[in-house]
Parts: structure tokens; C-alpha cells; sequence
């Protein structure tokens, strides 16, 4: 290999690297209200100091903010431990994120995915939790804001980059400075990943002028990421420049992680510019922190980059050392990217030592682990797209059940309706039924009404001539027939002439009902009476002996002249007279029986009337 290609091979490697340093995540975001800015070591002495005399979920909290904001994974994953002894939702929220970040400090994306999603889903559901997270928007802005970043390490850029817009956007809205310019220092990282540099550089330096004065730390780290895209873009003098103002913030806050990363980059910058010494000096500085801070991923890559910048000074078998303890750590750590970084970096310097056999193998362990990674990759990518498309297909199968929910809908009320037309068909023919009965009476009753009419004297209401003279001779017939007693009785009123003339026809209209009244009250049940012209009466008396009609045509007489009209018409006296017949006597019809007692009411009216006789 070359001299040239390895150095365009050490690029790759850096950029690589640092592109993974830039996103590295910061808890910041979660502290923007009430902010000051404070040394990492005293603070974490004081914080700790008191958490030790009183673990109380407000002290431990703190503690955990302090150590999440200066990215120490090293100290907070011990406290994370302990804090299970916090069930409260609050603090089942900040633990979930906690240990998002952890994880994703750790290269376990896909675990803290998992658990930013269940912070979130906290967010939205816990009921023991305090009004700070459920009434502040900004926590759950703040989260998501990880949670997209998250989606780029996931090497979901697109998805990464339109949440980060949305989070900016509602940030944007709502005034909330710092989430806004994280937003956009985490656009310029996704950026960065895909190699759009240009674009990096502006959410960078939008990032930082949007920063409050107050968040020193989240602005020399933006400062850091400036100061790398203009060395890409080649302003490298102005790159340093800011570089230097940014490490002395880290220096001043104690921020050893970015520190450590800052001295990468610087030492970066010099191997640049051909200044191999100085190179190594800063790296071999960035080493020892890393060391300290005890992340084997973060010290094995920069073994790795110690190693590179030993051989760029010709120290090869000090790159030896570093390129073996870089694999020794990679390999313990199962950190497929590092162990693939370290295997051909080490590959390079043993080719350079003139050991090709050992370079070739370490190429090969190198070329195996990016397949082994690959094929990872691809299966973690599958079940993922596995996982969407069972829930597309989940969504599909619900989809297709409501449609076939609101089709059961559609024709139950189909059914309804039916029912409800069903339902008046009945009323409109029960209706209609009871109209048509109601009807069949009215014609009943008046068909009855007329019969009546038919058979009743109009004046009286007893029967008329036709209904009485239809009776007799029904009547005659049955004593024809059983040889049964019958009479007759014929009956006028006396001299209803001058009653006319004297006081008016409507008082002799008077008079007529008064006496076939009275009557009919004097008769029995049995027997019958009708008017058969003017002022005369026709009375049938079956099962009647001519003693027996004799009686009661007298009581008749008595009872007619008894009750005077005087009182009430002013008339001076009603009598009648009545011929009585017999049937006894040998007539052959009825009419022969009527013109018997026609005989009799003559005789009656020659005797001196208000009398009954008998047709001798
Ligand atoms: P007598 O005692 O002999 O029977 O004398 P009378 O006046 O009753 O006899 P007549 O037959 O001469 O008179 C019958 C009268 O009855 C004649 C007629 O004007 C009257 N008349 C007949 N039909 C009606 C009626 O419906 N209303 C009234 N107010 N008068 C009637
Ligand atoms: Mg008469
Ligand atoms: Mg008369």
C-alpha cells in the first residue's frame, strides 16, 4: 500500500470516527430553565457527596443530570443500578431515558431506541407522575429530540432528519432557544453522516448563533463540530481557531469527555498539516483521558488512531503495541466497527514492518468482521422491515374488520329500517282496520237506525201502521197455530178534532204521544201497540182472553183521562175509546178480526165514548 492510499485510508477512518463522536448525545437539552454553568469535579463531589446522606429521588436526580449532561456513561451506569429504589413514575421516566442513553453511548442503538420509546410512552401514560413532565411539552420535545438522533445511528437518516424538522419546528413555536438549536446541532450531525458537509455546516453555525450565552457547554461543543466541517471545507486556520476557544471551555467546565474528543480532532488537524509530532502529542493526550474514562469502545478507538498516527512518525513497533491493545479491547467488547477499524489499521502497519503474511491475515479477520457486520446489519434491518410489514400487514387485517364491522352496521340498520317500515305497515293496517270496523258499525248502526226508522211511528216512536199490521198477523197466525187466545184492541181519541181546533195542532201532536205513552206503560212486555192512522191505535194482546182485554182496555180508558194534560197543555180532557175483539170468534184472517174491533170502537163511540166494548 502506498503512501498516499493509506493516508486517504486514515481519513476514511477518522471521519468515520469523529462522525460517530459528533452524535453523541447530550442530556443538556432536558436543563435549559434556571441553567448555570458549573465545573464538572466539584459539582459532582457536591451532588454525590450529598446523595450519599440523602438518597432522596431529588438528590439522586440531580446527580444523574449532572452526569448524563457531561456525557459520563462511566459514572452513571452505577447510580443507574441503584436508582431502581425510585419507583416513582417521574423517575421511571428519567431512568428509561437514562438508560436510553447509556445504551446508545454504549453503540446499542437498538436498545435505546427501545428504551426512548418507553420514556416517551411514560411520558404520555404514567399517572403517579408530576405536573413538571405531564404539563411540559418541552420534556417530551426533549426526548424525542434523542429519540430522532437516535433513528441516525439507526442509519434511518431520512426519518431522523424530518423528525429533528419537527421537533425544531414546534421549538420554534414555542420559544424554547435550546431544544431549537440542539435540533439543529443534531441536523448538522445527520448531515455530517451523509456527507453533505455544506449543510452540516449551517445547522452547525445556526446551531450556535441560536444558543443561549448561558449554555457554554452545548455551544463550545457546537463550536467543536464548526471547527470540523470548515477544516472538511478547508478553512483550517479559522477551524483551529475555534477549536481552541472550544477546548478552553471543556477545560474550564471539565468536561473530559469532550475534551478527550476535542484533543482527537486537534491532533487530527496537525496530521494535516504534515505536524506528525504535534499530532502525536494531542492524540497520545486523548488516549490517556480515554483511559481514564474507562469506555473500552471509545479507548480502543483511539489506540486505533494513536497506532495510525505512530506509524505516520515511523514509531512502528509502538504502533504495534497500540494496534495489538486496540484489538485485545475491540475483540472484548464485540464491537464489530472497532474490531474491523483495528484489524486493518494493524494490517497497514504490519505491511509497513514488511510482515505481509500477518498483514493479509489481519486484512482477512478485518474483510470477515465488515461481512460479519454486514450480514448483522441485514438481519437486524430484516426483522425490522419484517416488524413493520407484520404491523402494516396487523393494520390491513384491522382495516379489512372494520370495513366488514361498518358492512354488519350498514345492514343491521338495513334490518332496522326494514323493521321500522314493518312496524308502521302494521300500525297503517291495524289502522285501517280498525277505520274499516268502525265503519262496518256506523253502516251497522245506521242500517239499524233505519230499520228502526222503518218500523216507528215518527210522531210517537211506537210502530207504525206497516210494522203493527205485520205483528197482528204474525201474531194472529201463532194463535191460529197453537190455538192460543188473542185481542185485539182498536183505539181512538175522543173528539181530537176540537183538541185540533181548540188548541192547536201541535198540542193535538202532543196529545198523540201522551196516549200511545201512556199506553204503553199500562201494557205488558208481551204485547203490542201501534199507530195506524191519525189518531187511532192498533193494540195486540197475545195469549189474552177477552176478560183479560176487556180488563186492561179499561184500565187503559181510566188511566188516560186520569192523567190530565191540564197542567201542562192546558187542556181541558183526553179520553179514548177502544173496540175490543176476540179472536175466539170464527174469522178467517186478521183484517176480518181488525173490522171486529173496528165494530166494537163504533159501538163504544155510540155509547158515550171514554169506554171499552166488546165485539159481541
Ligand atoms: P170522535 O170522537 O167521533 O172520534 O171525534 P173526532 O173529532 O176524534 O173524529 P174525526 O175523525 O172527525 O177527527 C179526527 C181528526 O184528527 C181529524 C184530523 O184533523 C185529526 N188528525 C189526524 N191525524 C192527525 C195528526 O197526526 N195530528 C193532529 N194534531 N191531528 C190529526
Ligand atoms: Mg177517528
Ligand atoms: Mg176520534
Amino acid at each position: 500500500m502506498t503512501k498516499s492510499h493509506r493516508n486517504v485510508f486514515r481519513f476514511i477512518l477518522f471521519t468515520l470516527l469523529l462522525g460517530a463522536m459528533t452524535l453523541s448525545p447530550s442530556y443538556a437539552g432536558l436543563l435549559e430553565d434556571h441553567y448555570t454553568p458549573r465545573p464538572f469535579e466539584p459539582t459532582y463531589l457536591e451532588l454525590n457527596t450529598r446523595y450519599q446522606s440523602q438518597p432522596t429521588l431529588e438528590t439522586h436526580e440531580s446527580l444523574v443530570r449532572l452526569l448524563i449532561e457531561y456525557h459520563r456513561v462511566d459514572l452513571l451506569t452505577p447510580h443507574l443500578l441503584e436508582s431502581e429504589q425510585f419507583n416513582r413514575g417521574d423517575h421511571k421516566i428519567l431512568h428509561a431515558f437514562a438508560q436510553g442513553f447509556s445504551a446508545a453511548s454504549a453503540g446499542q442503538y437498538a436498545d435505546a431506541e427501545t428504551f426512548y420509546e418507553s420514556a416517551l410512552s411514560l411520558l404520555s401514560d404514567s399517572q403517579d407522575i408530576s405536573p413538571r413532565f405531564t404539563s411540559d411539552a418541552k420534556w417530551r420535545a426533549s426526548f424525542s429530540l434523542h429519540a430522532a438522533v437516535n433513528q441516525a445511528y439507526l442509519q434511518r437518516y431520512t426519518k431522523a432528519i424530518e423528525d429533528l424538522a419537527a421537533i425544531r419546528d414546534e421549538a420554534e413555536e414555542n420559544g424554547w432557544k435550546t431544544i431549537k438549536a440542539k435540533a439543529d446541532y443534531f441536523l448538522g450531525s445527520v448531515s455530517y453522516e451523509i456527507k453533505d458537509y455544506e449543510t452540516a455546516l449551517i445547522h452547525y453555525q445556526r446551531a450556535l448563533t441560536n444558543y443561549p450565552d448561558n449554555r457554554v457547554l452545548l455551544i463550545a461543543e457546537a463550536q467543536m463540530a464548526e471547527a470540523q466541517m470548515l477544516n472538511i471545507v478547508g478553512e483550517r486556520a479559522q477551524a483551529f481557531e475555534i477549536l481552541q476557544n472550544a477546548i478552553s471551555t471543556f477545560n474550564q467546565y471539565q468536561d473530559a469527555v469532550a475534551l478527550a474528543y476535542a484533543y482527537l480532532l486537534k491532533s487530527y488537524f496537525f496530521s494535516k498539516e504534515n505536524n506528525h509530532e504535534a499530532s502525536l502529542a494531542w492524540i497520545y493526550q486523548s488516549v490517556q483521558i480515554r483511559e481514564i474514562l474507562g469506555n473500552d469502545i471509545d479507548i480502543a478507538n483511539a489506540y486505533v488512531h494513536y497506532a495510525s498516527t505512530l506509524l505516520e512518525n515511523n514509531k512502528l513497533e509502538e504502533a504495534r503495541t497500540y494496534g495489538l491493545k486496540a484489538i485485545r479491547l475491540a475483540e472484548q467488547n464485540q464491537d464489530l466497527s472497532g474490531q474491523w477499524d483495528a484489524y486493518v489499521s494493524h494490517a497497514i502497519t504490519l505491511a509497513e514492518l514488511g510482515e505481509y503474511q500477518s498483514a493479509y491475515e489481519y486484512m482477512f479477520k478485518g474483510e470477515r468482521t465488515l461481512l460479519r457486520k454486514a450480514r448483522l446489519d441485514i438481519t437486524a434491518e430484516t426483522a425490522r422491515l419484517n416488524s413493520e410489514f407484520n404491523l402494516e400487514q396487523q393494520q390491513l387485517r384491522n382495516r379489512a374488520l372494520d370495513n366488514e364491522n361498518a358492512m354488519l352496521e350498514a345492514q343491521l340498520l338495513l334490518k332496522e329500517q326494514q323493521q321500522e317500515r314493518q312496524k308502521w305497515t302494521m300500525v297503517g293496517l291495524s289502522t285501517l282496520l280498525v277505520f274499516v270496523v268502525c265503519f262496518i258499525f256506523l253502516i251497522y248502526a245506521l242500517y239499524k237506525k233505519n230499520q228502526l226508522l222503518a218500523t216507528r211511528d215518527a210522531l210517537t216512536g211506537i210502530h207504525n201502521r206497516r210494522s203493527i199490521m205485520e205483528l197482528a198477523n204474525q201474531s194472529f197466525a201463532v194463535s191460529r197455530r197453537y190455538d192460543s187466545e188473542l185481542c185485539v184492541l182498536m183505539l181512538d181519541i175522543d173528539s181530537f178534532k176540537s183538541i185540533n181546533d181548540n188548541y192547536g195542532h201541535h198540542v193535538g201532536d202532543e196529545v198523540l204521544k201522551f196516549v200511545a205513552t201512556t199506553a204503553t206503560k199500562t201494557l205488558r212486555d208481551s204485547d203490542y201497540i201501534g199507530r195506524i192512522g191519525g189518531e187511532e191505535f192498533l193494540i195486540v194482546l197475545p195469549n189474552t182472553s177477552a176478560q183479560q182485554g176487556l180488563n186492561l182496555a179499561r184500565r187503559l180508558c181510566k188511566n188516560i183521562e186520569s192523567q190530565s194534560l191540564r197542567s201542562k197543555l192546558g187542556v181541558a180532557s183526553v179520553t179514548v175509546s177502544i173496540g175490543l175483539a176476540p179472536n175466539s170468534t170464527q174469522c178467517k184472517d186478521f183484517p176480518e178480526l181488525c173490522n171486529y174491533a173496528d165494530v166494537a170502537l163504533y159501538s163504544a163511540k155510540n155509547s158515550g165514548r171514554n169506554r171499552a166494548e166488546v165485539y159481541a
